[in-house]
């Protein structure tokens, strides 16, 4: 359904979770996809020998999407190797979990400088070029939390919010080049992020989400290949939810 057959995608956080299933699924649907992580090397690796494997074009680069040098040298690389980037996922991202009042203000302003000022960073470095070729798509990852608000999580839900504003704003200033921006929003998936939670909590989560079970990151990136794909070049603006009935 998703054909991307000689696209160039570049995917941030991608050595690992959701990430990582967004890269793989890319290459499946027929794109090379350059591959971004911070610390994960060994396992950013992986990924790219797994999409080699497949025929695609595939590269690690490391990066601090926070860190505004680094993303514009990765850029300008995946550039050199690549071309330009006509899909780019914006899904990097951390949390800092803690109460209001106990959070530290480094504590806030690291997730926003990560999840939400690393993404628009990102993708200011990505759409002149994309601009040029009059066609791209940019997914930012949501969250659930960002839609409905999170007890502890207030940094990550602002900055998880602040993605789904910069993505229809963005929406309508790229409309003219034939440029898609979009958000998903997932629900509870099965990653090391959420790993280290208290069972207890995340049994509670389960039984409040309507498929009583957490989302694998492969039907996140389901989602997104789908809103990469030529097909989907009515959709610009949106958010959609993969979060099994947890928010509606
Ligand atoms: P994860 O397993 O903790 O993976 C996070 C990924 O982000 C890793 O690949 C990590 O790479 C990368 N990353 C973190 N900081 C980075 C930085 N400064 N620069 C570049 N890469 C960085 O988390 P996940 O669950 O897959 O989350 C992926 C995205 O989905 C995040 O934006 C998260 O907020 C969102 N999300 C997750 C859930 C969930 O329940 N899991 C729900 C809703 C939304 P390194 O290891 O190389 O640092």
């Amino acid at each position: 359904m998703s054909d991307l057959s000689g696209k160039v995608s570049l995917v941030t956080g991608s050595g690992r979770g959701i990430g990582r299933a967004i890269a793989i699924a890319l290459a499946e649907a027929g794109s090379d996809v350059a591959v971004n992580y911070s610390h994960s090397k060994d396992a950013a690796e992986e990924v790219v020998k797994l999409i080699t494997a497949m025929g695609r074009k595939s590269k690690a680069y490391k990066a601090n999407v926070g860190n505004l040098e680094e993303v514009r040298t990765m850029v300008e690389q995946v550039t050199k190797d690549f071309g330009p980037v006509q899909v780019l996922v914006n899904n990097a991202g951390i949390n800092r979990d803690k109460t209001f009042v106990r959070m530290t203000p480094e504590q806030f302003k690291e997730v926003i400088d990560v999840n939400l000022i690393g993404q628009a960073m990102v993708t200011h470095a990505v759409v002149p070029a994309m601009m040029k070729t009059d066609w791209g798509r940019i997914i930012f990852i949501s969250s659930v939390n960002g839609q409905r608000g999170s007890f502890g999580q207030t940094n990550y839900a602002a900055a998880k919010a602040g993605l789904i504003a910069l993505a229809k704003s963005l929406a309508l200033e790229l409309a003219r080049n034939n440029i898609t921006v979009n958000c998903v929003a997932p629900g509870f998936t099965e990653t090391d992020m959420t790993a280290g939670m208290p069972p207890d909590v995340l049994e509670k989560i389960k039984s409040s989400v309507l498929m009583k079970r957490q989302a694998k990151p492969e039907e996140i990136a389901y989602c997104v290949t789908f809103l990469a794909s030529p097909k989907a070049g009515y959709i610009t603006g949106d958010t959609v939810n993969v979060n099994g009935g947890l928010y509606m």
